[in-house]
């Protein structure tokens, strides 16, 4: 992927928009790097209880982590609870699914039967709401053998209420630090040859599990 990870293509509006003050005093504090390096934060944004939206390059990828961190000697530092999200998943939860997740967590107190939701965001991970647990659920799922029903992974991060919220503030900010990767992002099941269904089922992105849900 081009961009802001490759320094010979950022100009010199990328390189304004990535010249944040690092303010350390203010809670979602920005850390934007310059010039970019492999692994290098372009943010790090509290979500609370030591959860923190992290956008960094992995192998050349950009993905956005939504991870616990833990208190050190030296800081906050990473675990492995949590998901890293490419930038097609991420965008498919900014774009077309934030408002879906909204509804089942406004109407989650109310004596609704149908505020359940699970929302594929590509290969085996989901984002879903199920009473009567009040968390947004961003978690890998696998089919294990023999069965037709996938089961959740360790690997996610369940969010309260008010983390999600913040999660959907920090969308803004993403947007702005990687709005030229975003925009540049094509949906998998929008790609040419996922045109007709054979290609769509042959993704294992889209169907990654063999069969619909
Ligand atoms: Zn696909």
């Amino acid at each position: 992927m081009q961009g802001l990870n490759s320094p010979e293509t950022a100009n010199e509006d990328d390189e304004k928009k990535l010249t944040i003050v690092d303010d350390e005093a203010t809670e979602n504090c920005l850390n934007p790097v310059g010039p970019l390096r492999e692994g290098a934060e372009l943010c790090r944004l509290h979500l609370g209880d030591e959860r923190y939206v992290v956008l960094k390059s992995f192998k050349g990828v950009m993905q956005a982590h939504i991870r616990q961190f833990e208190l050190g000697p030296k800081g906050p530092f990473p675990t492995s609870k949590g998901v890293a999200l490419n930038l097609e998943k991420w965008k498919k939860l900014e774009e077309m699914y934030a408002e879906d997740i909204d509804l089942s967590v406004t109407n989650f107190d109310k004596n609704d039967e149908n505020i359940d939701c699970k929302i594929h965001l590509g290969s085996n991970y989901y984002v879903s709401v199920k009473k009567p647990i009040a968390r947004v659920d961003i978690r890998r799922w696998f089919l294990p053998l023999d069965s037709d029903v996938i089961v959740p992974t360790k690997k996610g991060i369940s969010l309260t209420f008010k983390q999600w919220s913040y999660l959907k503030n920090s969308m803004a900010v993403v947007r702005q630090l990687v709005s030229k990767e975003l925009d540049e992002t094509v949906y998998c099941e929008q790609s040419n040859d996922h045109l007709n269904q054979m290609g769509y089922l042959a993704c294992s992105n889209c169907n990654p599990n063999g069969y619909m849900y």
